[in-house]
């Protein structure tokens, strides 16, 4: 078998000193996208965050799907907004790595997963703009940004019929868990949304067109170990990873 590869995008990691080490910066993501992807039968591809939007599309130009991680805030010029106060962790070289990469990916067809920041992230790449502060912005706003000792679901999910998240979930419900202060506001062009919090934030887009395209503002990489019902979504990608491959080397 051949193993479709995926690249995950990373973000720019403050590694404090410790004792006898100078600080540093690294590059890097949850190492829970990673077994994921390796779960579904993917091989990883890391790809780093960085000024050269012409090194990313090299990379994509090589790779069978991205997904796209969580992480800090989309700096609000992106999509042409002034910075909320409560924005954190901005990093414009990561959203220029990053809007490179989904346009590249959307150019030559490959299936994208976009994860949290990643869901934010390819709104913004395809013109669409964010919610920077839903505690603050969203009238009658639940607790998105949860502090349990652990990751568990602790909200539901309406889901819209006949989308593919509908498909891949078989259900019209589904409780999820949640650690996100920023939502998709205006849709990016030839997004639909699939999914929404009871408050009415967005929780899920997909492509309009039936292009392999699905993003989640929850974080199913954190519980897809243990439980299928978030494995679901890897193994969809690694699935129209493996058709992208087919076309590409038949
Ligand atoms: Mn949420």
């Amino acid at each position: 078998m051949t193993y479709p590869i995926i690249a995950i995008t990373a973000g720019q990691i403050l590694r404090p000193a410790q004792a006898g080490e100078m600080q540093q910066t690294t590059t890097g993501c949850s190492t829970d996208y990673v077994d994921a992807v390796v779960r579904a039968g993917g091989a990883p591809l890391v790809i780093p965050r960085h000024t050269d939007p012409e090194a990313v599309r090299a990379i994509v130009a090589l790779v069978d799907g991205v997904l796209f991680t969580g992480g800090g805030d989309v700096c609000s010029l992106a999509y042409g907004k002034e910075p909320h106060p409560s924005l954190t962790l901005q990093d414009p070289a990561r959203d220029v790595a990053e809007i490179a990469a989904a346009t590249a990916a959307l150019e030559r067809g490959v299936p994208i997963l976009g994860i949290c920041r990643g869901i934010q992230l390819l709104n913004v790449a395809l013109g669409g703009t964010l919610v920077q502060d839903v505690p603050s912005q969203v009238d009658g706003a639940l607790q998105h940004y949860t502090h349990s000792l652990a990751p568990i679901a602790v909200h539901t999910i309406d889901i819209e019929a006949g989308t593919l998240l509908e498909r891949l979930l078989g259900a019209s419900t589904a409780p999820v868990n949640s650690y996100h202060h920023q939502a998709v506001d205006d849709l990016g062009d030839g997004l639909r949304v699939n999914a929404r919090a009871r408050d009415g934030v967005i929780e899920g887009v997909e492509a309009a067109d039936g292009r392999p395209l699905l993003a989640l503002q929850y974080h199913p990489e954190e519980l897809a170990a243990t439980d299928v019902a978030f494995q679901v979504y890897f193994n969809w990608l690694i699935g129209e990873a493996l058709q992208f491959q087919g076309r590409n080397t038949a």
